[in-house]
């Protein structure tokens, strides 16, 4: 029997639909480990009774409500890591996110855990879990098993969904955590909402990606409007260029050190087409580039070409796809 302890972020009154996600899919794999689901928050004032027992609707039975700074990871290491030790948990999971990436990575190392990320899918196997992770550009699956006392799972971004559980409030209890000299070096100067941060460009049929071409991160708007008119399931997808600029989310970069795509419909606008990013998005079924410069290496790999200001041209193909699609 293992219960499975989730980091649950907050922000602004609400729980994080990741987090919410990560404690259903917590939910479901320990009632097959025959243990129970909990989850952790962490923060000040903020954290009423009301919002942490309502983790409960997803399937937590108790919430551990941790006075420590929120949004940095290491006093969330610190938290995790006194919960774990003191109730024993088997697995600890993360909905997938940058923090939750940083928090897992830090607790793996507190503890001498072993981890898995960027995890797609868990299934609970002789009273163990198992984690299934998509590697050679999503071409394969590889199998975690955990040999450690805890294993942390940290799953791809939007791999879990959140679903009610039907079940009522959690049980809060709170938890004393000494934070440790290195967690507390670090100060939250502000917390903002980043648009496009839980941006799915991997499960995307129609990506739109902007470049340094775009000018500015306002520039964005430009591929974000024409994303929508496309409608159904199209993201806005960027360069490591802009994403370094702070222009857009890095959950949206494509490439070598970013995320590898293969949508239907691949649309450029403003992007070089260096071999970093090319090898993030090669094997998208159609690739259209839009570039001024008709000697730009992306026109090498693309089916088709558009040479031109694509201030000027974006918002025509984005009248053009409205008027195609009736609206
Ligand atoms: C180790 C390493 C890893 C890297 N990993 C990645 C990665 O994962 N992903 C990634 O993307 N990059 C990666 N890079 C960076 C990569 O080498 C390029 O620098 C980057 O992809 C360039 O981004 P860009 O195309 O947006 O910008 P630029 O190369 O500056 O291209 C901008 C393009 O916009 C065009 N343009 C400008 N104005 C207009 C206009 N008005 N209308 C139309 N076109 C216009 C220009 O002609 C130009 O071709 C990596 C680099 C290194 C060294």
């Amino acid at each position: 029997m293992a219960n499975i302890l989730v980091y649950a972020l907050h922000y602004e009154g609400a729980i994080n639909k990741n987090s919410l996600g990560a404690v259903s899919e917590g939910a479901r794999l320990a009632s097959e480990l025959g243990g129970e689901c909990h989850a952790i928050v962490v923060g000040g004032d903020d954290l009423t009774d009301d919002l942490a027992s309502s983790i409960g609707a997803y399937g937590a039975t108790k919430v551990y409500r941790a006075n420590a700074p929120e949004g940095l990871a290491q006093p969330v290491v610190d938290a995790m890591a006194k919960v774990i030790g003191d109730d024993g948990h088997g697995y600890a999971l993360f909905g997938g996110g940058l923090l939750g990436f940083e928090v897992g990575a830090g607790l793996a190392a507190r503890l001498g855990a072993g981890v898995a990320m960027e995890v797609t899918a868990v299934r609970a196997e002789d009273g163990k879990l198992v984690a299934e992770r998509p590697i050679l550009g999503d071409s394969a699956i590889s199998e975690i098993n955990f040999r450690s006392d805890v294993g942390i799972v940290i799953g791809r971004l939007n791999a879990f969904e959140p679903k009610e559980s039907g079940g009522g409030a959690a049980t809060v209890q709170d938890v004393e955590v000494e934070l440790s000299s290195h967690a507390q070096q670090a100060t939250m100067v502000q917390r903002g909402e980043q648009r496009g941060a839980d941006v799915d460009i991997e499960g995307a049929d129609v990506l739109v990606a902007g470049g340094r071409g775009l000018g500015k991160a306002e520039g964005f708007e430009l591929v974000e409007e024409l994303a929508k008119a496309f409608g159904g399931n199209s993201a806005v997808a960027a360069t490591r260029a802009v994403v370094d600029a702070g222009w857009y989310p890095y959950a949206a970069q494509i490439g070598q050190t970013g995320k590898t795509v293969a949508p239907k419909l691949y649309l450029a606008a403003g992007i070089s087409g260096a071999i970093q990013h090319k090898v993030g998005m090669q094997s998208s079924e159609n690739i259209v580039a839009i570039n001024k410069d008709a000697n730009a290496p992306i026109f090498e790999f693309s089916d088709l070409g558009i040479v031109g200001d694509l201030n000027k041209i974006v918002p025509k193909l984005t009248e053009a796809v409205k008027a195609k699609k009736g609206g």
